[in-house]
């Protein structure tokens, strides 16, 4: 049985009782399109651009942008393609784009939009690119913005997208503050896309380049799990695109918390796909509600599990 779900046609992902729910591959560039495809994803929710600018001393013209932009759209005719603009900075340093002065902790300095605000021309470039890439294509080109923080952040974001021709906007909520305070955010933009990776190291204080605390990264913890809900509730589309997005259990949890779309790496796709299949909206909302109720990360996951009995 297990062996037809996962080789079986890869209809669009949906709970047991029918609830949409879009599976979404992250990528990093033309190159991870094929394996997305394979895996039966509806779209890209999260293409990592950096790829493109790293291990250069020059951004990428125009032209290179635009060409690779537009490979990827024209591999999901009609379905959803997220991108997100350059998120230069602390993990994904760029040597063309140096930390200003030194950063003695550059997971909270200039990262992300905090970074792009201090080059608009690199963000307007991108914009730009993305926006020809789209013009003409059969495509749902989302645009969002790595590490914001408040509702100004999401409007100047919002607005330099609106200026490029972009007319789907969003931000990733990986910080605390943008995830309590999602209500804010919401009416500045079309949607988010929770980074959970981001938002369980500032969560829990703990780098996450560093090994030693990799048990203070597990999205499983009860308190990560609390900053999600507020953002799945803020009354606009809000999907996953960090490693939990991935765990089939945890996927089922985050949509039991209200989050409307999933994007992981592609081979998780199809447990993922087959988790949610088998159970309903409701058993989601319970092993969220247990989940959250928990007070360990290993407590929050067994909990959830009683819920959801037809895991593979
Ligand atoms: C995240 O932070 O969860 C995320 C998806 O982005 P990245 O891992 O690229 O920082
Ligand atoms: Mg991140």
């Amino acid at each position: 049985a297990r062996a037809s779900v996962l080789e079986g046609p890869a209809g669009p992902g949906a709970t047991a009782d029918g609830h949409p729910v879009p599976l979404l591959a992250n990528i990093g560039g033309p190159k991870d399109v094929e394996a997305a495809l394979a895996h039966g994803a509806e779209g890209v929710g999260l293409y990592r651009t950096e790829f493109l600018f790293l291990d250069r001393s020059d951004p990428p013209s125009d032209a290179e942008q635009e060409e690779a932009y537009r490979s990827v759209l024209e591999a999901f005719p009609g379905g959803r393609v997220v991108v997100r603009t350059l998120d230069a900075g602390a993990d994904k340093p760029l040597a063309f784009l140096p930390a200003p002065g030194e950063e003695p902790n550059p997971a909270l300095g200039e990262r992300g939009l905090r970074m792009m605000r201090r080059h608009p021309d690199v963000l307007s470039a991108q914009l730009g690119a993305l926006a020809r890439a789209a013009a003409g294509l059969d495509a749902d080109l989302q645009v969002m913005a790595p590490m914001v923080t408040d509702a100004d952040e999401a409007a100047f974001f919002a607005g330099a997208c609106r200026e490029a021709g972009i007319a789907s906007p969003g931000v990733m909520i990986e910080v605390p503050a943008a995830a309590l305070r999602a209500r804010d955010l919401a009416p500045e933009v079309r949607f988010f896309s929770i980074g959970t990776n981001d938002l369980a190291q500032y969560a829990c204080a703990a780098d996450r380049q560093v090994g030693g605390l990799a048990h203070l990264q597990d999205p499983w913890r009860p308190a990560v799990l609390d900053l999600v809900a507020p953002a799945a509730a803020a009354g606009i589309p809000c999907g996953v695109c960090g490693e939990a997005a991935g765990d089939p259990a945890l996927a089922c949890v985050l949509v039991g918390l209200g989050v409307t779309s999933l994007s992981m790496s592609a081979p998780s796709l199809p447990l993922v796909r087959a988790a949610l299949a088998r159970h309903t909206l409701d058993q989601c909302r319970r092993a969220a509600v247990a989940a959250r109720a928990a007070r360990t990360p290993g407590q929050a996951r067994e909990a959830a599990r009683g819920h959801l009995p037809h895991l593979a």
